[in-house]
């Protein structure tokens, strides 16, 4: 089968490789369809763990192909994506029911073979049936996912004024959660082009362009629209930079989320007698573990809409080209497909 396939980091070709062999507890998925997220971005300079040699790719969906001997509930042309997140279940934080904290977690794409492939083998236990929802939108469920685990460590009362900064794939999808889920009032926050406008009309009731070379500008915006901050900032850009802008954005006993992917070594200041004084609570949000459910229930009765979120489609054999506009940051989220797909 044809296969992107990293021998280390920065080192990658697009070659045959054997079909994977399936244990009686494994089913074989045909990959339909595999989204490129940020993680996989980092997992190309070597960063985030990855295990070489690696089939990399997390946001797969496809046909179920083959079923283990003791598999059931499961047949062939099944429509599946899979949870990627496994956690080991007996170490410190397994034992106390902390399933994300595990200390031995391993990922489809990152520790073990994913999806930028023409199949792939993963844990029967691990898929969920994607029924109607097209491929270029079923790779969609992981990063909802995320974004539903956001919302639980957010805990967003009712009647909040929520400020996001960034207008990215989970971004996007975060906001349309925020909206339907206790922010009376949503303002977005990004540089202005097609992401900022794709909020404006997916999610949010406010939007401010963000110039980085002027950060006065946005500040005066935000004041216009929220004289006394906002009760929840979420900080869904990635950039270290835009964290303590999100700090100078809460309101007195108020929260940020930091919600984006920072390079591992970034530090940001915080003045610690704000947030002693004006009680303010700085809260962090990976990954998901056992959120495919919900995320699911979401896309698939229209809630969280993702059809525009997916902006960029190439052919699996133009993986260079599909980083290459990904670290451009043209489109908003690209999704690669195998022959045949
Ligand atoms: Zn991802
Ligand atoms: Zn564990």
């Amino acid at each position: 089968m044809k296969a992107i396939l990293y021998d280390a980091p920065r080192s990658f070709s697009y070659r045959d490789v054997s079909e994977p062999p399936i244990a009686e507890d494994d089913v074989l998925i045909r990959v339909k369809a595999c989204g490129l997220c940020g993680t996989d971005l980092h997992i190309h300079e070597g960063e985030f763990g990855p295990r070489f040699p690696l089939i990399p790719g997390h946001e797969f969906a496809g046909e179920i192909a083959a079923v283990g001997a003791k598999v059931t509930g499961w047949q062939p042309g099944d429509r599946v994506v899979a949870n990627c997140n496994r956690a080991c279940g007996h170490c410190f934080q397994c034992r106390r029911g902390r399933f994300l904290h595990c200390e031995n977690m391993e990922a489809y794409g990152i520790q073990m073979d994913g999806g930028f492939a023409e199949f792939l083998r993963v844990k029967a236990a691990d898929v969920f049936a994607v029924s109607g929802l097209p491929w270029r939108e079923a790779v969609m469920v992981e990063p909802t996912a995320c974004a539903v685990h956001g919302m639980d460590v957010l805990a967003a009362k009712p009647g909040a004024e929520v400020l996001m900064f960034g207008a990215g794939p989970t971004g996007q999808v975060l906001a349309q959660l925020l909206k339907r889920n206790g922010a009376v009032r949503l303002t977005v926050a990004a540089p202005a082009g097609p992401k900022l406008d794709l909020a404006e009309q997916l999610s949010a009731d406010r939007v401010v362009a963000v110039d980085r070379n002027d950060p006065e500008a946005h500040r005066r915006a935000l004041r216009d629209i929220s004289a006394n901050g906002f009760d929840y900032v979420v900080e869904a850009t990635g950039a270290p930079g835009m964290c303590a802008e999100a700090v100078r954005q809460v309101r007195r006993g108020g929260e940020v989320l930091i919600y984006g992917v920072y390079p591992e070594a970034a530090t940001f200041p915080v003045n610690p007698f704000d947030v002693f004084r004006n009680e303010i609570t700085i809260k962090g949000s990976f990954a998901q573990i056992h959120d495919f459910g919900r995320a699911l229930a979401y896309l698939e009765t229209g809630q969280v809409r993702v059809d525009r979120i997916v902006s960029d489609e190439f052919a699996l054999e133009h993986w260079d080209r599909a980083l290459e506009n990904a670290w451009q940051r043209r489109g908003i989220k690209t999704v690669l497909f195998p022959p045949g797909a």
